[in-house]
């Protein structure tokens, strides 16, 4: 029975997403959601008559992005049921309610009720009036079971930060850190192994504060030691974690658990203590260092990947070079790089920022750094044997994949070798920043 027509028609929607892993697990729990609901997702070339813009707000840029494409839908179907949620819709609601083509606003909170919204508001609002709107320190409880078009599937645990970085406004619109109950996680954990997903990559925005707000005080090593045992998940990843959060007992448990991958995302923004102390970061460089330095002795393999942010107020040539020296003493694989954005509402908005001649010349000092870097971390593994997921690829020749420490490889394609499998692969070059490899066996 199709619940949700129009005009005698099924609801076709398309999902749009910009912004982090927590905003692509809620676009496919949104997705669940609504296609339980009877919507069906439109595939290439058909037009939808609901589109659902799950929004971001990180940085100026992304506010821009997120307008960009309300506009571009509306004028897709100027017809349309236009759903923006998010975080910039998060903030920005009251510009949202006033723009033209919006027809519903959803918060955060309320992404778990999309499909009762939609059916029980029709015109421009942003609150269903039978439902309570929840706090937003309440854990939203969403679900999902397969992660489209991937291989790994994330799974959020988390949600909100208890820090108060002086250039973030996320922590303004995902509030407090709030935790998923374990066995919630452990459903889903199932739910997605039953879909054949091998790789979870737990997902939060403090990651590392999980279960600290739960009755039973619990942290992520408890989510691991719980996780680790079901059959059929090979590995388990944790997705951006703060230095602070990093303690012994987690890097013990995953030292202690074959199935935890060696791979960390820990931002480091800044080498500069200075710096460091203007954005309200919880470490100077040298815990940073150390840190880093004590994963590479506890953890076989360990792969560092990380954040810098370039011309924050005040950042001087000196600050700067001492970004650069701390990255060459922690040789991270990747660096994702960002500019300095004014967020109104944070702590550094009325400061001057950094001339932009001189953040996009940093910015291509960091670029030639990461290339140096990468070539210098991935020459490390040649001849060596790394187990390896095949992921979904549009290489003809070739297969790729992604090894237990994150390092991306590329094998000819062979027959019999099919996405989700697990192989074994001797590296034996680096291209186009991705290991060479060859079929060693499958698992
Ligand atoms: S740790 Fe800092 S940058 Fe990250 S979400 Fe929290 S406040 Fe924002």
């Amino acid at each position: 029975m199709i619940q949700n027509q129009q005009n005698g028609k099924q609801e076709k929607v398309k999902f749009l997403t910009l912004g982090c892993r927590l905003n692509q697990y809620e676009t496919q729990a949104m997705r669940e959601n609504l296609l339980g609901a009877g919507y069906s997702e439109v595939r290439a070339g058909e037009q939808a008559n609901v589109f659902v813009i799950n929004t971001c707000t990180v940085t100026s840029e992304a506010d821009k992005e997120s307008r960009y494409l309300i506009r571009k839908c509306q004028r897709e179907n100027p017809e349309a049921k236009i759903v923006v949620t998010g975080c910039y819709a998060e903030r920005d609601y009251k510009t949202l309610l006033e723009t033209p083509g919006v027809t519903h606003v959803v918060l955060n909170r309320q992404k778990s009720d999309l499909a009762n919204l939609l059916d029980s508001c029709t015109q421009l609002t942003f609150q269903d009036p039978s439902q309570p709107l929840r706090s937003k320190a309440e854990f939203v409880p969403l679900q999902i079971s397969k992660f489209s078009g991937r291989t790994r599937a994330f799974l959020k645990v988390q949600d909100g930060c208890n820090h108060a970085c002086s250039f973030c406004k996320v922590v303004l619109v995902r509030g407090k850190s709030r935790s998923r109950e374990l066995q919630d996680i452990l459903e889903e954990a199932v739910r997605l192994r039953d879909h054949g997903y091998r790789e979870i990559v737990l997902t939060g925005v403090q990651l590392g504060a999980y279960g600290l707000d739960l009755e039973r005080k619990l942290t992520l090593s408890d989510v691991i030691d719980a996780m680790a045992p079901i059959d059929g998940i090979e590995r388990i990843r944790l997705s951006s974690i703060e230095p602070n959060d990093v303690t012994d007992f987690l890097i013990e448990t995953m030292r202690n658990t074959p199935k935890m991958c060696h791979h960390l995302h820990i931002p480091v923004q800044s080498g500069s203590d200075i710096i460091l102390r203007g954005m309200n970061r919880r470490y100077q460089s040298d815990y940073y260092d150390a840190l880093i330095q004590k994963l590479n002795e506890r953890l076989e393999s360990f792969i560092l990947t990380t954040d810098v942010m370039v011309g924050f107020p005040g950042e001087t040539d000196k600050d700067f070079q001492a970004t650069v020296d701390l990255l060459l003493k922690t040789h991270p694989f990747k660096l994702h790089i960002f500019p300095y954005s004014p967020r109104e509402g944070t702590r550094a908005f009325p400061l001057k920022p950094v001339a932009k001649e001189i953040v996009e010349k940093r910015i291509t000092v960091l670029s030639q750094l990461e290339e140096k870097l990468r070539r210098e971390v991935a020459l490390h593994y040649l001849d060596s044997v790394c187990d390896m997921i095949v992921e979904e690829s549009n290489e003809k020749a070739w297969l790729e994949g992604r090894a237990h420490n994150y390092l991306p490889i590329l094998i000819p394609r062979v027959s019999g070798i099919a996405t989700g499998d697990l192989i074994q692969a001797r590296v034996i070059g680096y291209e186009e920043h991705r290991l060479m490899g060859e079929l060693v066996r499958k698992n």
